[in-house]
């Protein structure tokens, strides 16, 4: 059986169709974003059965490039790739972490963590960078004259593409908002060889500057208005239906910034449902920074009208984003999924994320941000004691310890109630035992 896929406007009047190797990112015709369509019907031929068990006698086996993630979903992502164009770090399969303490502190029972940031480059952004890079060294190995590629990036995207980028020999670009990005997030792409200019705007300025520079057609862009990255982003939704052996969870709760990754996620499970393996869907839920939150408006009047902010400082960094260009595809999926919009304060989102830490996970501010939401909908009924929910961990801590550092030191701006400081002791025997007796009553007392 052969499958194809296109690039398809999104604009259901126009549907303008170009082939996955052209130079484009908007439809000609319309102007509207385009997205990946498959041939379903080629892809119904095998059936859901058949599916699964070609999905789960991939998944994480050392058969290259079909252990990863994604390539084990090759054929209902990018089928008619070459194999030897495929650039890929392994990606995907990352583990679900069961929540079961912080359930119990919140009034939940099944609650789950896609640890998305256990990956090479530490957040999902490699989901969708291996298919992103792959296409370039197909069209290159083409003739295409493409030099570079470049993005916008609130730190994630740049690291991920310059990781691959490297891995394939191939110029990446950068383009940061000058010091809004962590310390660690900025050394990713310096490491890997990126160009990287360090831009005096926030990530909406950088997105104007790279969508003039990719004009022309030798430097190609990465950002997520490139539909290809979203096609290696949807196997995450597909991925977890997978690991709790295709049962579908009822609620999806997921930190959105740009709204590309929400737009993926409801892409890689509406596919599934139409190859017929799963029924129903579950709810999802977008969760953003109270300082960065132009969808959570537009919820609010159940979506009839959207206007772009101006974001506002956040510890959320790479969500830290007034205008996302994906809000129309977002739209549409939260209008499939019965949709929720939730927003959370700095100090919501901090405190979320260091109560999540108290009980093993390592949060990133992001993941921080879907916590919060997820307490507040529980606190207004919206979500159920017995309902199976799945938080999407974008990022791994470790790329945000200046956050986590700030927080336990307590020097951010409002209180931080679950801070942890180290204790002074003189090196003595006699004082450590003194401080640990001290401390530890006092940890009985105020234990979470
Ligand atoms: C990119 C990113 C997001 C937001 O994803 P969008 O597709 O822009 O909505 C959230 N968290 C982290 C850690 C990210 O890197
Ligand atoms: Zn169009």
């Amino acid at each position: 059986m052969s499958y194809s896929a296109w690039f398809q406007c999104i604009n259901q009047q126009c549907a303008e169709h170009y082939p996955l190797n052209t130079v484009i990112y908007r439809c000609k015709t319309c102007g509207s974003l385009l997205e990946v369509q498959h041939d379903m019907q080629a892809l119904g031929h095998r059936g859901a059965k058949a599916w699964m068990k070609l999905f789960e006698d991939r998944y994480k086996s050392t058969e290259w490039p079909y252990g990863s993630g994604i390539w084990g979903k090759k054929e209902w992502v990018l089928p008619e790739i070459h194999v030897d164009n495929i650039v890929s770090l392994y990606e995907g399969g990352t583990n679900l972490f069961w929540a079961e303490r912080f359930g119990k502190m919140i009034g939940l029972d099944n609650l789950w963590l896609k640890l998305c940031g256990n990956s090479h480059s530490g957040s999902f952004k490699d989901l969708g960078m291996t298919v992103l890079v792959s296409m370039v060294k197909q069209m290159i190995s083409e003739g295409a004259p493409i030099q570079a590629v470049a993005c916008a990036s609130t730190g994630d995207t740049s690291a991920a593409l310059a990781v691959y980028c490297a891995a394939a020999g191939i110029q990446s670009v950068v383009l940061l908002p000058k010091g809004k990005i962590s310390i660690a997030q900025l050394v990713q792409p310096i490491a890997n060889g990126a160009l990287v200019l360090s831009l005096d705007t926030d990530f909406d300025g950088c997105m104007g500057v790279v969508k003039e520079i990719t004009k022309d057609e030798t430097i190609y862009l990465a950002n997520s208005m490139n539909s290809l990255r979203i096609e290696g982003q949807k196997t995450v939704g597909i991925e977890i239906v997978q690991q709790f052996d295709w049962e579908v969870p009822d609620v999806i709760i997921i930190p959105g910034g740009n709204l590309g990754n929400v737009s993926a996620l409801g892409s890689g499970l509406l596919m599934m449902r139409d190859l017929g393996i799963i029924s129903r869907l579950p709810r999802l839920v977008v969760a953003q920074a109270e300082r960065a939150n132009p969808l959570y408006r537009s919820y609010l009047n159940n979506f009839e009208t959207f206007e772009p902010i101006q974001a506002k400082k956040t510890l959320a960094s790479a969500i830290q984003i007034g205008n996302p260009v994906s809000i129309e595809k977002a739209i549409r999926t939260l209008r499939h999924f019965s949709g929720i919009v939730v927003d959370a304060t700095e100090q919501e989102l901090a405190d979320a994320a260091a109560l999540g830490d108290l009980t093993g996970m390592f949060n990133c501010p992001h993941t921080g941000v879907a916590l919060a939401g997820l307490i507040k909908l529980i606190k207004a009924g919206k979500i159920d004691k017995s309902e199976h929910v799945v938080v999407i961990s974008t990022a791994h801590g470790l790329k945000f310890t200046d956050f986590k550092v700030a927080y336990h030191e307590g020097s951010l701006d409002f209180p931080c109630r679950f801070s942890n400081k180290p204790i002074e002791v003189p090196p003595t025997v006699d004082a450590v035992k003194e401080a640990l007796q001290h401390a530890l009553k006092n940890r009985r007392k105020t234990n979470v």
